[in-house]
């Protein structure tokens, strides 16, 4: 990078605070007391995101009378559900074209189970009144190349032959009309399946709905051990145990207290700042008057998009994979990631010169080889798991926790029927050859984004075991 363009950078960033826009709330709730001594109970939901509160709740509504626990390690929201990018997306698959290479016979089915969940998700933001500042405002995956743009356009094709809901094409003068960028050379919208919201209000206001209906929560609480006990199970924690009929396992990229399942995902780490408030005029010079989401369509991509006080939240691009698959705090922060970020943000929004970015943060995702979640169930059924949403987890946990509920009522449903729910990705390797994997297939990515899309000999050799990487 010039000079010029990284002290620019630094220098936006130079009030920014090392904290999550979203959590950096005056609204952030009180963490419930921790659990105190054994308790008993049908269902014990194991993590307080997106995942385990939607299975909470989701029981409740199945069955009011059931008696649910759950407990969290820290507080409800904390981790990936209340530091996202909040792009709700209806896809199940980590978009429609990965679902289309994988379950090309069930893709249909997916999409519009998918296009339920989000319309679910709406539903019960209203009815429960949760204040997340939800818009179904669809998202743009714009382009910056010409490659891009051509597999934009071939996409775009590819749906009508299909006959898969079709996004609508915007050519440059089009895209420039909705977001004034230089960069952008097109994009395709995608009107319907994509909604954004605040990931921590989503997060808080589902804690809220299942304290509620009735749910206990327990937060400061880790689950320790997990065995069987009866004719169910109990999880141990510091301050006394759980015991239940049975127990779902929504902790994402945490070590699964099932110690089997771990090799299937690993933690990726992902980057995001945000502005501060733009002016009237400020976004008056940027257009984007319809408030979409957006995405490169590069393999190296950003995301971004306005917040209610409209801010630009811009993230992405770096993918980092800690050797050992480590999760910690300390890899919240990356200073050579932010400031690549900030540079990069200048170059699509010139006339933004000046703004100041307020938060920088980062998260750890739950990648798997798949791109999208898979579903286990373990201690002979008393146990269910869901994870690896792969960095697209805001909109699909929700589905996630309806699997978990019928894997653990043993029924077959529409979801449990699927090829999608009933397989399981590939594991990751164990170390050195997990971390040397993953960056030989950075490096190629990265190549593929300079060369016009071309993928090398490794990335066709990983295209035909169906392995892939992404955040
Ligand atoms: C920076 C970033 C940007 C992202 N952007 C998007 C986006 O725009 N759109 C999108 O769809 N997805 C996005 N994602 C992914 C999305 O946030 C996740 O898929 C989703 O939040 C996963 O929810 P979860 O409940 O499974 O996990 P989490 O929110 O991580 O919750 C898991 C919880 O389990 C708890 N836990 C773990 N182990 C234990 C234990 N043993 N005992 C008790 N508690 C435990 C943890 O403390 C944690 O609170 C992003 C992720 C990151 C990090």
């Amino acid at each position: 990078m010039a000079f010029d363009t990284v002290r620019r950078a630094a220098t936006s960033l130079s009030g920014a605070r090392p904290l999550p826009y979203w959590l950096d709330d005056p609204g952030r709730p009180t963490a419930r007391p921790a659990l105190a001594g054994d308790e008993v109970c049908d269902l014990l939901v194991v993590g307080g995101g997106y995942s385990g509160l939607w299975t909470a709740l989701l029981a409740k509504e199945r069955d009011p009378g059931r008696e649910v626990v759950l407990i969290e390690a820290h507080e409800a929201g904390w981790a990936a559900s209340g530091r996202n990018g909040g792009f709700c997306a209806a896809s199940l698959t980590h978009g429609t074209a990965n679902g289309l290479d994988r379950w090309p016979e069930e893709i249909a089915e997916l999409e519009d189970l998918g296009r339920r969940n989000l319309d679910a998700i709406e539903e019960a933001v209203t009815r429960y009144g949760i204040d997340c500042a939800f818009e179904r405002t669809g998202e743009i995956d714009v382009a910056t190349r010409p490659h891009e743009l051509a597999g934009l356009r071939d996409w775009h094709r590819r749906t009508g032959e299909l006959g898969l809901a079709q996004p609508e094409f915007l050519d440059r003068d089009r895209m420039r009309a909705e977001v004034d960028s230089p960069v952008l050379l097109g994009g395709l919208w995608d009107r319907r399946g994509v909604a954004l919201l605040h990931p921590a209000k989503l997060a808080w206001g589902l804690k809220r709905v299942c304290l509620g209906l009735g749910v206990r929560v327990y937060e400061h609480t880790p689950g320790l051990a997990l065995a069987r006990s009866g004719a169910g199970v109990a999880v141990r924690t510091p301050y006394g145990r759980v015991f239940a009929r049975r127990a779902a396992l929504g902790t994402n990229v945490f070590p699964s207290l099932v110690r089997r399942l771990r090799p299937f995902t690993v933690p990726v780490y992902d980057y995001a700042l945000t502005t501060e408030p733009l002016s009237a005029d400020r976004l008056a010079s940027i257009g984007w008057r319809n408030r979409q989401g957006l995405g490169d369509s590069a393999h190296r991509f950003h995301y971004f998009r306005l917040s209610a006080d409209n801010r630009i939240l811009w993230g992405g691009y770096d993918a980092v994979y800690p050797f050992g698959g480590r999760t910690d705090p300390s890899l919240d922060q990356r200073p050579e990631t932010f400031l690549k970020l900030a540079a990069h943000f200048f170059t699509y929004f010139p006339q933004l010169s000046g703004v100041r970015f307020t938060h920088a943060w980062g998260g750890a995702i739950d990648t798997c080889s798949r791109f999208s979640a898979f579903f286990t169930t373990a201690y002979g059924g008393r146990v269910a798991h869901a994870a690896g949403y792969t960095g697209l987890g805001v909109g699909a946990t929700r589905f996630g926790a309806e699997v978990m509920l019928d894997l653990l009522a043993g029924e077959r449903t529409e979801r449990t029927a699927l090829r999608m729910v009933r397989s399981r990705p590939l594991p990751f390797p164990p170390e050195p050859f997990a971390w040397a994997g993953i960056e030989l297939t950075k490096r190629s990515l990265a190549r593929a984004d300079s060369h016009g899309g071309r993928r090398d000999l490794w990335l066709r050799a990983m295209d035909r075991m169906g392995l892939g990487f992404d955040s």
